[in-house]
């Protein structure tokens, strides 16, 4: 299934990806280039991590904004009835979705990651104007708009696909809001990052064991704010070191209860938050490739 996904929904297989043995740089008169005699094993994938986003508009639009503008991703998925992802930059060239942030050690996104972009409303228009002071404003779970169950298939297959060809690690696979949490809140509540990991295997989820025996509520009291950003430092989320709970470090709290928590996400830190928490560190300890 996996492997027949580019088939599967119409798409010719991509060159990228594939691995290559010999150096394109070409010979000359003055010299060869011996790809053959020495070859290094010091090496990995330069794709490292998938980003997830939300359009925040129709069909129509976000292709013209991603095609003709300076943002773009390398696959579009829209929201409709078609057997299609498109595919608008090669994977081995950088698409201009992920801005500024950092996650897991490393800044840049656009250099090391594959972004996809989902056609989605976002926040609901009701709720639309619902901001704090100009700032990100911490939206419950029922403003965001449902995703199309099509459109998850169409994603699991698409990543799955992705992940399998660089070795990407599960918690690499991430929303646009886990990278720059103080600016971004796509892909959102309704995004079902638990349904495709119990479902198609992709990301990181916590066991719901480990975070039942984190959940003391002594043991929640008793932790620092240093502490508990340091778990959020562990697992990848780039967070200051102040010692409050200022709007940077909510912002940090958000993003992480929209993909791990997505039915109350509310920006501020709370026992349960905090046991989902350790209970990815506890899984996905020494996870992180820093080569
Ligand atoms: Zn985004």
């Amino acid at each position: 299934m996996v492997k027949n996904i580019f088939l599967a929904f119409g798409l010719t297989l991509p060159l990228i990806g594939c691995v290559t043995t010999t150096s394109p740089v070409a010979s000359t008169e003055n010299y060869i280039v011996d790809s053959k005699t020495y070859q290094a094993t010091g090496k990995s994938e330069r794709i490292k991590t998938i980003v997830l986003h939300y359009t925040v508009s129709d069909n129509d639009r976000s292709i013209k904004t991603l095609t003709t503008g300076k943002v773009s991703a390398h696959y579009l998925i829209l929201d409709n009835d078609d057997d299609k992802i498109y595919n608008l930059v090669p994977e081995n060239e950088r698409a201009w979705h992920a801005g500024d942030g950092g996650f897991a050690g490393r800044t840049i996104l656009n250099d090391t990651s594959i972004g996809i972009e989902i056609v989605n409303t976002g926040i609901a228009p009701e709720y639309k104007d619902a901001l704090e002071d100009g700032k990100l404003a911490y939206h419950p779970y029922e403003h965001y708009v449902a995703f199309d169950e099509l459109q998850i298939k169409k994603v699991a297959e698409l990543v799955q696909d992705i992940t399998a060809r660089y070795g990407i690690s599960p918690k690499n696979i991430i929303g646009h809001s886990d990278m720059a949490p103080s600016r971004k809140i796509d892909p959102g509540a309704k995004f079902p990052w638990q349904q495709l990991y119990k479902q198609y295997g992709i990301g990181a989820w916590y066991e719901g064991a480990d975070k039942l025996a984190f959940m003391d509520t002594d043991a929640f009291a008793a932790a620092t704010i240093p502490e508990i950003k340091q778990q959020f430092r562990d697992y990848g989320y780039q967070i200051n070191n102040s010692d409050e709970w200022d709007k940077a470090s909510r912002d940090v709290i958000y993003a992480f209860q929209l993909h791990f928590r997505p039915r109350n996400p509310t920006g501020e830190i709370d026992s349960e938050t905090y046991a989902i928490l350790k209970a990815l560190n506890k899984k996905y300890a020494d996870t992180n490739d820093f080569y």
